[in-house]
């Protein structure tokens, strides 16, 4: 599968033994549309029949974070790490305070003032988060316009 090459490389260009337990890892976050908790991880795992144990699950997001792989957010009002594949495309996210409903916004409309800030500050950037709070439509926000 192509997948599965991909990540063999992602974790061979780092040095990394691709382990199943790795692979299942970085499958799972793959297939998740949007950031998941390392326990919300370990019982997808589960369900899919892997024998895996949630301690081996931290270390393996550990050594995948540390390695630039899968990227770690920290929601600072629950003390809770969400953890999502990095991927090509860059993405920000709305966060339902009410229901922790997580929506991934694909524009960016940083990239251009990035740029300012860089000449300004001479600083060389590499990358930025962003997440917005509030409530999400179900939970007293307005109807919106996408319908979903
Ligand atoms: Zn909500
Ligand atoms: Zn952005």
């Amino acid at each position: 599968m192509e997948d599965k090459n991909r990540y063999r490389r992602m974790l061979k260009k780092e040095n990394l033994r691709n382990t199943s337990h790795r692979q299942s890892i970085l499958e799972a976050l793959e297939a998740s549309e949007e950031p998941v908790s390392a326990e919300t991880l370990y019982l997808t795992l589960r369900e899919k029949g892997i024998s895996i144990s949630i301690s081996t699950v931290y270390r393996a997001l550990d050594v995948l974070v540390e390695k630039d792989i899968v990227a770690k957010t920290d929601f600072t009002d629950n003390n809770k790490s969400l953890f999502e594949i990095k991927r090509e495309e860059h993405r920000h996210h709305l966060v339902c305070v009410k229901c922790r409903k997580i929506i991934p916004v694909k524009e960016c409309p940083f990239y251009e003032y990035a740029g300012e800030l860089e000449e300004r500050f001479g600083f060389s950037i590499t990358g930025h988060k962003l997440e917005m709070y509030g409530y999400c439509q179900k939970c007293g926000g307005s109807p919106g316009k996408t319908g979903d």
